[in-house]
């Protein structure tokens, strides 16, 4: 099967064979040593010496980390969605009180930092921004430098980055980007099974921490730091988990984190070129194209839904389809994690017989 959907990536088999392990003691001195080694690579991939809370959940629950460790009620924020994640952001934001301002792009868009530049210098009381780096919907790389860089002329507005598709995968070194906390989620670039996710935060970050007066229990960083202190987390850990992102540690930290950036950039150009080659419309802006998702039109006059039902039941493919107003008229290539070049020369060809059984005809979609 070859599984390209942008999360859950497959996982190698010494991933899959670390998490079949017999369980520890969460309170002992295994889990201690180990937790020491995950907290270490975890921070070489972020490129930070910033605290890195692990927590066991999904992605979604390291997003709400970020908010609620570091806002409180009432604060006003600018929230910058180009897609399905940015929204989601900005609503756990709404959820727990936050003023939310919401800087909407269209679908495929990336976000502009003269803009949001402009945004912050028009109203002095954004607390914070919340951005996505890699709009998973979409195919959507954000530009998080200049992002950054913009945000960082007005003073100390903390930027909360969703980064779960992205950190691992392509260069985001958290401390040279000055960026406040950075969530990631060990199913995306990881290549472990779902269940853990990290959240850095910055000095910055643990100063608005202090403040913040939402809501918080489960995803408190702060009970993550202290227990970290001794080898420990604060609640039972996903314990399997853990040894799969150890493993996984070891094989990511032995590739490199630039020849990991460089096999994620190749597999992305393929993904782009063998769509275009079937004639095929990519659906980001290419100026902003994504080195671990690619979107890609469905050619009209055929069913999207189809299209990906016929890929996974005949052709041994599983691709992603498009989120909400977007079903059925995309189809997403995830392209991060565990993967090489010839698992995307796989999905062209596979895309390049299903196609033309659904009534598709290169031909026709160029002369439309
Ligand atoms: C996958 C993903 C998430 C959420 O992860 P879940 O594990 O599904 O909760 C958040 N943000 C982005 C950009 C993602 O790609």
């Amino acid at each position: 099967m070859n599984l390209r959907i942008p999360g859950p990536t497959p996982c190698p088999p010494e991933v899959l064979e670390a998490v079949g392990r017999q369980m520890i003691n969460h309170r002992g001195p295994e889990f201690a040593e180990m937790l020491a080694r995950v907290d270490k690579g975890v921070k070489h991939v972020y490129q930070t010496k910033n605290d890195v809370a692990l927590l066991t959940s999904g992605g979604t629950g390291a997003m709400e980390a970020l908010v609620v460790n570091t806002l409180s009620p009432g604060d006003h924020v600018l929230a910058v969605s180009i897609g399905a994640f940015g929204d989601r952001l900005a609503s756990i934001a709404e959820t727990y009180g936050a003023d939310v301002v919401r800087m909407k792009l269209d679908w495929g868009k990336g976000a502009d930092a003269a803009e949001i530049d402009k945004a912050l210098a028009a109203d002095s009381k954004f607390k914070a921004v919340l951005v996505t780096h890699n709009e998973t919907s979409t195919g959507v790389c954000n530009d998080l430098e200049s992002i950054a860089k913009a945000v960082r002329k007005h003073g100390d507005i903390l930027l909360l980055v969703d980064a779960v598709s992205s950190l691992s995968s392509v260069p985001l070194p958290v401390d040279k980007w000055d960026l406040d906390a950075v969530a990631s989620g060990c199913q995306k670039g990881w290549m472990v099974p779902p269940g853990i996710t990290m959240v850095s935060m910055s000095a910055r970050a643990w100063k608005a921490y202090e403040q913040s007066k939402m809501p918080r229990f489960y995803f408190d960083v702060g009970r993550a730091r202290d227990f970290a202190k001794r080898g420990q987390t604060p609640w039972t850990p996903a314990v399997s988990i853990f040894y799969g992102l150890d493993v996984a540690l070891g094989i990511l930290l032995k590739e490199g984190l630039e020849s990991i950036y460089a096999r994620h950039e190749r597999c992305a150009s393929l993904a782009r070129n063998g769509a275009k080659s079937l004639g095929l419309q990519l659906f980001a802006d290419q100026r902003y194209a994504s080195n671990t998702v690619t979107a890609v039109k469905v050619p009209e006059g055929v069913d999207g839904k189809e299209l990906t039902k016929v890929l996974r039941e005949e052709y041994d493919t599983v691709l992603g389809g498009g989120q909400q107003h977007l079903a059925g008229k995309i189809f997403r290539i995830g392209h991060l994690g565990y993967v090489q070049e010839a698992d995307i020369e796989a999905v062209t060809e596979a895309v390049g017989k299903a196609l033309p059984r659904l009534g598709f005809s290169p031909s026709r979609a160029a002369a439309s």
